[in-house]
C-alpha cells in the first residue's frame, strides 16, 4: 500500500501540520468552564475547519462546544459501516503551552540534547533510554520553556494526514470516515458534549505514546469525598468536649496501606491517592481517588474506607463521618471484549507494517472509556510521542509517519 515516495510525501505533510498545530497555545484550563474551558482552543478548531474543507471533506462543522466533526465519504461502492477518529484539541495545563517554539533535530546520534529556552534542561538517553532507539531520526522537541503538545496534536496531524492521502488515492477503499476533534480531554472533560450520532460505529482515538501502543484496557476510577465534623471549644476548656476533626482526619489518611499509594504501585496494580486534606478543630475534608484495573477490588477499598470511619467513629463519640463516593471512569475492557474485531483489526493492521503491537493498560482515564461504555467501542493508539506533559516531551518523525499509516491502514480494512 505504501511505497517510498508516498513515505516522504507522508512525511512532509505530517510535519508541516504538526510544526503548525503546535504553535497555537490550546492549554486547556483545570478551573474553567468546559465548552471549552479556555478561548484559545477555538483557534485550532477553526484552522482545521479550514483544512478539512480544503481537503474535501463533507459536513465539516464546529459546533458550539468547540468539537470539530466531519465526514470523508465512503469510497464507491462501500456500503460498511462508518467508523471515526478522534483526537484532541487541547494540552495539558500541568505545563506551559504558551508561544511553543518546536526544534525539528535531524539525524539524533545519541547525545544529550540541550534547549535553546532553558539552559538547564537536557534530554538525556541516560534518563530516557526509548531515545536510543531512533538513533538516526529526526525527533521534535519544544524549545525547553513549554511542553510541546504532542498530546494531542500529533494525534490530529496524522488523523488530517491520513485524510489527505485516503483523498489522493481512491485505490485505497474505505468506509464513510466520521472525525471529531474534541476539546478539553485533558480536564477530564472531552467528551462531555460530543454528539455520538456524529460519530461511526466504532472509533479509534488516536492519543496515545511510543510506537506500538494499542490500549483496550484503562482504570476503573473512582473518586471518594470524606468530611467529617468534630466539635470546637475554647482549647482551655476543652476536656472531654472538644473533638478535633483535622486530627481525626489525619488519624483517618494514616491508616491507608502505604504500598497502595501511586508512588508505589505501576504496571497492573491500584492505589488509593489522597489528593487533599484540609480542615480545623470543627470540620475537616479529605479527597481520596481510587484506581484499580479491577472493579471488585476498588469496591474492596470503598469498603475499607467505610470500616475506617466506623472504627473511627467508635473511637471519638460525637464525631460525624460523611462519605461520599462517584464512579469517575470505567476500565472499557469491559465493552472492548464484546467486541474483539476492533482491537483484532488493529492488530492485522499493524502486523501488515511490521510494527509490534505494545499492549499496556493505560494507567488512567480515556476518552474511549467514556465513549465504550456509551456505545462506541474505542480503543486507543499509538501517536509516537514519549514523556508527555513536560517540557521534555519529544517525538520522532519516523513514528508519526508510521501513525499516519495505521489510519489509512484501519480505514481499508474496514472496508470489508
Ligand atoms: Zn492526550
Amino acid at each position: 500500500m505504501f511505497d517510498k515516495s508516498l513515505d516522504n510525501k507522508i512525511e512532509m505533510s505530517v510535519v508541516s501540520r504538526f510544526l503548525r498545530y503546535v504553535q497555537i497555545d490550546t492549554t486547556s484550563d483545570d478551573e474553567g468552564t468546559p465548552n471549552p474551558t479556555s478561548p484559545n482552543q477555538w483557534d485550532l478548531a477553526n484552522l482545521l475547519k479550514a483544512e478539512l474543507n480544503e481537503l474535501g471533506l463533507t459536513n465539516v462543522e464546529i459546533d458550539e462546544y468547540c468539537y470539530v466533526y466531519a465526514t470523508l465519504p465512503a469510497s464507491p461502492k462501500i456500503k460498511t459501516d462508518a467508523i471515526s477518529f478522534l483526537a484532541h484539541l487541547d494540552t495539558s495545563p500541568a505545563v506551559s503551552g504558551k508561544e511553543v517554539k518546536p526544534l525539528l533535530r535531524k539525524d539524533y546520534q545519541g547525545e544529550d540534547l540541550a534547549y535553546p529556552s532553558n539552559d538547564d534542561l537536557y534530554l538525556k538517553p541516560a534518563e530516557c533510554p526509548n531515545l536510543l532507539d531512533y538513533i538516526g531520526s529526526n525527533i521534535i522537541t519544544s524549545s525547553g520553556d513549554t511542553l510541546l503538545g504532542a498530546d494531542d496534536k500529533a494525534g490530529i496531524a496524522e488523523i488530517m494526514t491520513a485524510l489527505a492521502i485516503l483523498q489522493e488515492i481512491p485505490a485505497i477503499t474505505h468506509p464513510e470516515i466520521r472525525i471529531c476533534f474534541t476539546p478539553d480531554e485533558e480536564v477530564g472533560a472531552g467528551t462531555a458534549h460530543i454528539d455520538l450520532h456524529k460519530l461511526g460505529k466504532i472509533a479509534y482515538t488516536i492519543d496515545g505514546g511510543e510506537l506500538g501502543e494499542l490500549e483496550d484496557e484503562c482504570f476503573d476510577a473512582h473518586s471518594v469525598k470524606v468530611t467529617i465534623k468534630g466539635r470546637n471549644v475554647h482549647p482551655g476548656k476543652a476536656k472531654n468536649i472538644m473533638i478535633n476533626a483535622g486530627k481525626i482526619a489525619s488519624e483517618f489518611v494514616s491508616l491507608f496501606p502505604e504500598h497502595e499509594s501511586p508512588e508505589r504501585t505501576e504496571g497492573r496494580e491500584g492505589f488509593y491517592h489522597i489528593r487533599n486534606i484540609q480542615g480545623n478543630e470543627s470540620e475537616a475534608r479529605v479527597d481520596i481517588i481510587l484506581r484499580d484495573f479491577d472493579k471488585a477490588i476498588n469496591i474492596q477499598r470503598i469498603d475499607f474506607i467505610h470500616t475506617l470511619s466506623e472504627v473511627l467513629a467508635m473511637k471519638y463519640p460525637g464525631v460525624e463521618i460523611k462519605i461520599e463516593h462517584s464512579n469517575s471512569y470505567r476500565n472499557m475492557k469491559a465493552i472492548l471484549d464484546g467486541h474483539p474485531e476492533v482491537i483484532g483489526r488493529a492488530e492485522s493492521v499493524f502486523q501488515q507494517l511490521d510494527i509490534s503491537p505494545k499492549r499496556r493498560p493505560i494507567r488512567g482515564g480515556t476518552d474511549g472509556a467514556t465513549l465504550s461504555f456509551l456505545g462506541v467501542p474505542t480503543p486507543n493508539i499509538f501517536t509516537g510521542g514519549f514523556l508527555y506533559h513536560s517540557l521534555r516531551e519529544w517525538i520522532p518523525v519516523s513514528s508519526m509517519v508510521t501513525a499516519v499509516k495505521v489510519i489509512v491502514g484501519l480505514a481499508n480494512i474496514w472496508a470489508d
